[in-house]
């Protein structure tokens, strides 16, 4: 008699649903009672006005210490707040919060989940909702930022993959439904870094989920990025004390060398490299002169190690795995790959490829090819035909620092043309429902030397709502209005500070134009530049 149980819920739901018509205040309280979504259970709804710093008492420990994420949030607008506990399997679940705001838009937005980490980002729901998107962010299957609850889970690691964030759009967009009365308009994706994947995992799988994906530095072809992560700790080597291992401060030589050699390719020495594929540096420059201090300069095997380190990573067979590093993407590299222990990527093989005995500084090409065997539910994310994406009408505004120390932005540009072999599309076919932009500048999704405020917020400061400055707004404005971006303007602030100020904007180009100084202004001005 399960059903009628069932249906007398569902009658019960409608009518609470439909009872009268309350406040905006009154349906978030009582949207607890009323959300009927199977597998679906409400942990709360709370109404939060306008400047309320909410404190989440339960947010997991993993999430604050592993990525600093804070354990609090200040509500940008009036809204209704409602945390969820779904079941995505009989063996697994995931927690997933909506930001409803009272002056909606109509829009659904999703925020996505970078690195191994399941943790709300309370800055995506705020930054979402401050803009009149009803908001979801999930915790992505687990709670945490290691790779470990995949170990022997399959469930878990198929939430990981794509399930959690197919699951909290389709439970958002219920949501939304039952919270407003009407299901959203249009609905938007936007991620970096494992955000990055997850966006391109939906234009290649789930075309029919969202409208507009931004697609952040992509973690896309996964396995291989997992692989290409590992074997650079191996090449750095795991002993700092050796004569032979490159400390920090020799990759801050290392860094200022590639400056002089490549800095000027783009026509101004202003310490950015707006176009790095073009920049092959001889490190042997750095080889000591007798008597030399050795903290300034490498010895041979020294200068082996760095030009290996930025050559791409081949296969048993010959074939490219994963393209090569660009030169001056080093700054964040150091902390991440080279600094004497295992990339923290390589996890991978301990907690999905094999078991945590492994030890992930021994890995080798044999392992690379076996993980690849594996890529369990299509992690790789690297299938090539968008033509369903395309067809329904989905844009991709996809961007990629130049200054990426953790996923080399070569692999945005190879998947962007294996998109276009695959499709036989020109750049300019291309350029109705896919763009690229290279962002120079920018580390990995935040950070970095350049013009590298783009709107992603949770990466980095907000500096304007405009499409042109803001990658979120600039995509809403493609799906909505048909007005696509010709380039992204980048904020630099004096001494990478809001609190100091703008330094100066910069337009970066769409692939596969460069950015190249044409003066004769200043550097510090937008109008110096051309995209050629
Ligand atoms: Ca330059």
């Amino acid at each position: 008699m399960a059903w009628i149980h069932h249906y007398i819920l569902l009658l019960a739901c409608y009518l609470l649903q439909n009872a009268d018509s309350a406040t905006f205040q009154e349906s978030c309280v009582k949207l607890a009672a009323t959300l009927c979504i199977p597998n679906t259970h409400v942990q709360l709804t709370q109404y939060v006005k306008a400047g309320t710093n909410l404190s989440i008492p339960d947010y997991p420990q993993e999430c604050v210490l592993g990525i600093g994420a804070a354990p609090y949030q200040v509500a940008p607008a009036d809204l209704c707040r409602v945390a969820l506990r779904i079941d995505t399997s009989a063996q697994s679940e995931m927690t997933l919060e909506a930001w409803l705001p009272v002056n909606w838009t109509g829009r659904f937005l999703s925020g996505g989940n970078g690195g191994f980490t399941g943790c709300i980002q309370y800055p995506d729901l705020a930054y979402g909702a401050m803009l009149g998107f009803a908001t979801v962010s999930g915790n992505n299957g687990h709670n945490g930022t290691t790779a470990e609850p995949f170990y022997k889970a399959p469930e878990v690691l198929e939430d990981y993959v794509y399930r959690a964030i197919y699951t909290g759009a389709t439970v958002g967009k219920q949501v939304v439904k039952s919270f407003y009365g009407k299901q959203p308009t249009k609905a938007y994706f936007m991620g970096c870094s494992g955000g990055g994947r997850q966006a391109f995992k939906f234009a290649q799988d789930f075309p029919d989920v969202f409208d507009g994906l931004v697609a952040g530095s992509p973690a896309i072809d996964f396995v291989n990025l997992i692989n290409w992560a590992s074997w650079l700790s191996t090449l750095a080597g795991f002993d700092r004390n050796s004569p032979d291992f490159i400390d920090e401060k020799l990759w801050g030589v290392i860094h200022q060398e590639t400056l002089r050699q490549c800095d000027g390719l783009d026509g101004a020495m202003d310490g950015i490299i707006e176009d790095p594929a073009l920049c092959y540096p001889v490190f042997e420059t750095l080889i000591c002169k007798p008597s030399q201090d050795t903290s300034t300069c490498l010895n041979g095997k020294q200068a082996a190690r760095v030009r290996e380190i930025y050559e791409p990573l081949y296969g048993n067979n010959g074939t490219l795995l994963y393209p090569r590093q660009l030169p001056g993407a080093d700054a964040t590299a150091f902390a991440n790959y080279l600094n004497g222990t295992a990339m923290f990527l390589s996890q991978w093989f301990q907690y999905v490829v094999y078991d945590p005995s492994f030890d992930p500084r021994n890995v080798n090409r044999a392992d690379f090819a076996f993980a690849n065997e594996q890529d369990p539910f299509g992690v790789s994310t690297w299938k090539p035909d968008l033509s369903a994406f395309k067809r329904r009408g989905g844009k991709i505004l996809a961007l990629h620092g130049l200054e990426d120390g953790i996923i080399s932005s070569e692999i945005s540009k190879l998947y962007y043309h294996r998109v276009a072999d695959t499709m036989q599309a020109s750049p300019s076919a291309l350029d109705e429902w896919y763009r690229f932009f290279r962002i120079s500048g920018l580390g990995h999704c935040a950070g970095g030397k350049g013009a590298s405020s783009i709107g992603m917020y949770y990466f980095g400061p907000l500096t304007s709502l405009s499409p042109q400055d803001n990658v979120l707004t600039g995509v809403v404005d493609w799906v909505e209005n048909g007005r696509a971006p010709e380039f992204v303007r980048g904020t630099r602030f004096k001494d990478g500070s809001p609190a100091l100020g703008i330094e100066y904007k910069r337009k970066h180009c769409k692939y596969p134009a460069r950015n190249v100084y044409v003066g004769p202004q200043n550097y510090t001005d937008e109008n110096a530049w051309m995209c050629v």
